[in-house]
């Protein structure tokens, strides 16, 4: 992106924004929502922006097709979170947060609604009433902060928590090339309305159940690597996992691991969702794509974190993926 075009994107991005803020400045009921296996940066997105509403008086549901992973449990206002797959009332206006397009929040009757769509990623498919996206976010957590700004409410502590909740987890802990001065602005400005960087690190990362602990050994006791020992390739199934007395919710954060190792550029993780139904994650570091890999199996995500669905033989699909990602690989290392 040249700087003209990134300058001409900002001020788009920010006339949106002044317009979703309009937009719900007139109106009363919200329904917030994000994307299916809501992540730290869907629901500190969510929660940010419902107190903020809250703070306005407005009426605010917060609905996801699945629950908050459990570390994210410890943060004020989860336990309003309501999960159901369909609302019968959409309110005055949804707000859909991460989400590239609608079918992605697997909540059925949003589209009755007045859609606000919020989002940070690449592809978004503009499918709301307002579509505000700003791919030079690192999080969409930033995009809110942006948002309570504009609204002209306080960065209480409950918002500025989830705030810091959504840019710390949607960076990799602050290890993805999407981070810019302005997230650590925003971080400042979270730390300075009493968010503790140490307490929500140990929240996140520090709580976890011995079941975690034994699937991680499990699933990283498997782990494959390829010829050039650059791409790692990881796989569970629900037996590892009940052998272990974890879940798969347990194996949030097991994919950066292998970028522990200095020569591991790349990492592809295989979950089994049901006999060859495949849930992909896929992680990189620096200028690798693996969202150019995703987005060839119709998921998507960022140039460092990705994900997507596949049906198919696990060998068929390993080798697929290998293949893919080690052309990345390739390319990144001849820009
Ligand atoms: P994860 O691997 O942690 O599930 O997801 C990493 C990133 O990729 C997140 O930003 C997530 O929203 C995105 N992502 C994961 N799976 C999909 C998918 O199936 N479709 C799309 N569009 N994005 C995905």
């Amino acid at each position: 992106m040249n700087r003209t075009q990134d300058a001409d994107d900002r001020m788009a991005a920010s006339d949106t924004r002044a317009r979703a803020a309009e937009e719900i400045l007139r109106r009363q009921r919200f329904v917030i929502t994000s994307h299916v296996r809501p992540d730290g940066d869907a629901i500190g997105s969510q929660l940010a922006m419902a107190f903020a509403l809250r703070h306005l008086g407005k009426d605010v549901r917060i609905v996801n097709r699945d629950p908050a992973p459990p570390p994210l449990l410890a943060f004020p206002g989860t336990a309003d979170i309501e999960v159901a797959d369909r609302v019968e009332d959409p309110g005055d206006a949804v707000i859909v947060m991460e989400s590239g397009d609608l079918s992605r929040t697997g909540v059925a009757g949003l589209d009755r609604g007045f859609v606000i769509n919020i989002d940070h990623h690449v592809g978004n498919a503009m499918y709301g009433a307002v579509n505000w996206f700003d791919v030079s976010a690192a999080a969409c957590g930033e995009m809110v902060f942006d948002l309570v700004r504009e609204l002209r409410v306080p960065l209480t502590y409950e918002i500025a928590v989830h705030i810091y909740v959504a840019i710390l987890t949607d960076t990799g802990s602050f290890h993805y090339s999407s981070i810019s001065p302005r997230t650590f602005d925003i971080c400042r400005e979270c730390v300075e309305a009493g968010v503790s960087p140490p307490a929500v690190a140990r929240s996140i990362f520090d709580s976890n159940n011995l079941g975690r602990l034994k699937l991680f050994g499990a699933v990283l006791s498997r782990m494959e690597l390829d010829d050039s020992g650059r791409l790692a390739s990881l796989y569970v199934d629900h037996q590892i996992a009940a052998d272990c007395g974890g879940t798969y919710e347990d194996t949030e954060g097991l994919i950066n691991l292998p970028l522990t190792v200095k020569d591991i550029q790349a990492v592809v993780f295989f979950k089994e969702s049901a006999a060859d139904d495949w849930r992909i994650s896929l992680r990189s570091k620096g200028d690798i794509d693996v969202n150019a890999v995703a987005r060839q199996f119709g998921g998507g995500g960022h140039k460092n974190a990705s994900g997507c669905s596949a049906t198919g033989r696990f060998a068929d699909l390993k080798t697929l993926f290998q293949v893919k990602i080690l052309e990345q690989i390739e390319l990144a290392g001849r820009r």
